[in-house]
């Protein structure tokens, strides 16, 4: 899968006949939007007719610095390590506003989860 800086969300297509890879929107068929990527170089093909996963990157961020600090300290509490992450990263005034940030009670559990497994 791929993301882009804008959060739109990409699924590849493999076509034989054609050189490069095709990205599609995980929108489709709603959205038409693709992206080639040749040689390393990504050009757009159609605009979004979706609304962007606004901060989908940063919120994949949040995960692994979550997990990753929960590993380490793990004598504090993962929620607060959460609270902690999600702070930093200038997000948590919006995750109510949006669906697809993480839920902290989520994160905290998974951190704890991953925690576990590193001892
Ligand atoms: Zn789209």
């Amino acid at each position: 899968m791929l993301v882009d800086s804008l959060g739109y969300k990409y699924n590849i297509k493999t076509d034989k006949r054609r050189p490069g890879t095709i990205w599609r929107c995980t929108q489709r068929p709603f959205c038409k939007a693709v992206v080639n990527e040749r040689n390393g170089e990504f050009s757009p093909a159609h605009d979004h007719v979706c609304t962007a996963n606004i901060g989908l990157e940063k919120v994949l961020n949040i995960r692994k610095e979550v997990k990753a600090a929960a590993s380490k300290r793990v004598f504090d509490s993962a929620a607060v390590i959460t609270e902690e992450v999600m702070l930093a990263s200038g997000l948590a005034q919006d995750v109510a506003l949006h669906p697809t940030l993480p839920n902290p009670k989520n994160l905290a559990r998974q951190a704890n989860y991953a925690r576990r497994h590193a001892r």
